[in-house]
């Protein structure tokens, strides 16, 4: 699998480009502020944008869909219980004091289809709880059966997500997490939405909040 990662200040929140090696389609995971490094490096690679992939809602989230959707004829993919949130994009930047430009309208929200791109399946867990609409990415190539996962704010390398803000719960954060992402097994590489990437083995052994 193609996977490139990119983050900015304010946030350093990551977005990914995914693509298949095959194909040269490819998925952009989690636009944010880093769009203009995304989109250079879609020309560098010379992927196809076939999908525009959100995790969740939050402003870090989706500052760069917009651009996305300048760039490329795909499709936004979101889980509904997220609209309120994407609908309420310029509040959510003006709370952290950014004026952030409304992202275009969600095209397709996540009904338990998988997603393609390519030779890859994206199989779509939701793990509310950092958020009410927070999706688990669960990228597969056809035909295997190893996942890398992509979660967004739900668990990171050592911690877990804030739960403090609007439709967040800690104890529907911590059922996703035992319930959907430690059902993959301990060797599943994890990608979460700041930080490094981890795996679910050593989140499950030595993360604080869930040993
Ligand atoms: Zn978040
Ligand atoms: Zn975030």
């Amino acid at each position: 699998m193609i996977l490139e990662v990119r983050a900015v200040a304010p946030f350093y929140k990551n977005g990914f480009i995914v693509g298949c090696e095959r194909t040269r389609e490819a998925a952009i995971i989690d636009p944010g502020d880093e769009a203009d490094q995304l989109v250079a490096s879609v020309r560098d690679l010379d992927v196809d944008v076939r999908l525009i992939l959100l995790t969740h809602a939050h402003i870090d989230h989706i500052t760069g869909v917009g651009r996305m959707k300048d760039e490329y004829s795909a499709p936004v993919y979101l889980h509904k219980d997220d609209l309120f949130l994407y609908e309420g994009a310029v509040e959510q930047g003006a709370m952290f004091g950014f004026s952030v430009r409304q992202p275009p309208p969600v095209d397709i929200y996540y009904d338990g289809t998988p997603v393609t791109f390519g030779d890859y399946v994206v199989q779509v867990h939701h793990t509310p709880g950092h958020c009410p609409g927070g999706v688990c990415l669960a990228v597969t190539r056809d035909g295997e059966s190893s996942a890398t996962l992509f979660v967004g704010d739900t668990l990171f390398a050592g911690s877990i997500g804030r739960t403090d803000l609007p439709g967040g719960d800690m104890d529907t954060l911590l059922r996703s997490i035992r319930g959907v992402l430690f059902a993959f097994p301990d060797d599943t590489v994890v990608w979460s939405g700041h930080g490094p990437a981890t795996t679910i083995g050593r989140e499950r052994r030595t993360n604080p909040f869930l040993v």
